[in-house]
C-alpha cells in the first residue's frame, strides 16, 4: 500500500532570530520567527508525513499554545511525527521539497540538510530532495519578509 502526502508551511523573516532550514543552522542576517525553531522546511515535511496518513497536522500535534514545544528542536517534531507513522506501520519511500526565500542561497547548505533529514525519516540519502527557488522579488517572499516550503512525502506498508 502507498500513500502521498503534501505538505506547506511559511514563516516570517525578522531580526534576532536564527534561521533554520532542513535542521541545518543557517549562518544570515535575519532568522525564521516561530514558537518553535521555525524550520519551515521540517514543517513541511512533518505536514506531507501526516497528510499522507490523514493524522491531522503539525498544528494540532504541536501546538504554539504549549510551552512544551517553545523553541523546540523542530527535529524532535520530525522525529515524534516519525513515531506516530511507525507505530501504524508505515515506511517513508522518499520526500521531495521545495524552498521559497530570496536569500542567502540555499544550494550550499542542501546535502547537509539532506544527510541531516534521512536517518530522521530512516531513509538514504537519495530518498530526500531539496530544491530552492526565489519568488523573483515578487510578494512577501520576494520581498525578504517571509520564507516558504513546499513538501510531497510518500509512504509505504505492507508487501
Ligand atoms: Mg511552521
Amino acid at each position: 500500500m502507498i500513500r502521498v502526502g503534501f505538505g506547506f508551511d511559511v514563516h516570517q523573516l525578522v531580526e534576532g532570530r536564527e534561521l533554520w532550514l532542513g535542521g541545518v543552522l543557517i549562518p544570515h542576517s535575519v532568522g525564521a520567527l516561530g514558537h518553535s525553531d521555525a524550520d519551515v522546511l521540517l514543517h513541511a515535511i512533518c505536514d506531507a508525513l501526516l497528510g499522507a496518513v490523514a493524522l491531522g497536522d503539525i498544528g494540532q500535534h504541536f501546538p504554539d499554545t504549549d510551552p512544551r514545544w517553545k523553541g523546540a528542536d523542530s527535529k524532535v517534531l520530525l522525529a515524534a511525527v516519525m513515531q506516530l507513522l511507525k507505530e501504524k506501520g508505515w515506511n517513508v519511500g522518499n520526500v521531495d521539497c521545495t524552498l521559497i526565500l530570496e536569500r542567502p542561497k540555499i544550494m550550499p547548505h542542501v546535502v547537509t540538510m539532506r544527510e541531516t533529514i534521512a536517518p530522521l525519516l530512516g531513509v538514504a540519502i537519495d530518498a530526500i530532495s531539496i530544491k530552492a527557488t526565489t519568488s523573483e522579488k515578487m510578494g512577501y517572499i520576494g520581498r525578504a519578509e517571509g520564507v516558504a516550503a513546499h513538501a510531497v512525502a510518500l509512504v509505504q506498508k505492507g508487501a
